[in-house]
């Protein structure tokens, strides 16, 4: 488990040695998933050098993504809108699941940035 490689680096940080302890006894995503959001975490498994490539990758462009510009919204399938974002790299982000899970790390398009492209 990639986790366990770099838990005792992010102890060190404070705040985050329960969700450390509890993820290393059973690997909750979820809650991963809420501990990216903030800034300290997402540096400490981006230096992390055990840390699974795909993963920092992940880690990364998400981090991009929370920092970025809202520039407009794309209508998604049952009646769900999704913003539209743009990093300081340049890069069109989107709050869709597919742009978070799928294109974020591939460094690809979900069909909402496609969209968006397409008319801007
Ligand atoms: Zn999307």
């Amino acid at each position: 488990m990639f986790y366990s490689a770099f838990s005792d680096e992010l102890v060190k940080i404070a705040g985050y040695k329960g969700a450390i302890t509890s993820h290393v006894n059973k690997p909750d995503w979820g809650r991963f998933e809420l501990e990216m959001q903030d800034q300290k975490f997402r540096e400490a498994v981006l230096r992390h050098k055990k840390a699974d490539p795909k993963l920092k990758k992940y880690v990364g462009e998400i981090g991009q993504h929370l920092a970025a510009n809202p520039v407009g919204t794309v209508p998604g399938n049952k009646g769900a809108t999704y913003e539209i974002r743009k990093t300081k790299t340049g890069r069109v982000t989107c709050t869709c699941p597919s742009w978070r899970y799928v294109h974020s790390h591939k460094g690809t398009d979900c069909k909402h940035v496609a969209s968006y492209k397409k008319s801007h």
